[in-house]
């Protein structure tokens, strides 16, 4: 088996888990029995975890949680500039407005 995806998120996990698993690729929780107390908020060791059973599959798995974490069309979506606020389209990798690179550019570095 193989680790796929971590969150503290036991429900988007669980989703995650569905979606794989309508793509046939099989896989587990673990560790959501960990989550104890309401309200507090659990160290990263006991975040519920999604395991892919078979390992070839894993970079499948990734791929589809990948996609589903970033839905098609963000990347078309304007980006607010972390500067200065103003608003630029996803097709300039510069704030218009005063220069500031934008987040997914400043990601990519
Ligand atoms: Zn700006």
């Amino acid at each position: 088996m193989k680790l796929a995806y971590t969150t503290q998120d036991l429900a988007m996990l669980t989703h995650l888990k569905n979606v794989l698993e309508e793509q046939g690729i099989e896989c587990v929780l673990r560790g959501q029995h960990l989550l104890g107390g309401v309200g507090e908020l659990p160290p990263i060791e006991c975040w519920p975890e999604l395991w892919v059973v078979d390992e070839e599959r894993q970079p499948e798995a990734l791929s589809h949680i990948k996609a589903l974490l970033s839905p098609a069309g963000t990347d078309d979506n304007p980006w607010a500039c972390g500067e200065c606020g103003e608003e630029s389209p996803a097709t300039f990798s510069e704030c218009w407005h005063c220069g500031t690179a934008s987040p997914a550019l400043r990601a990519a570095c």
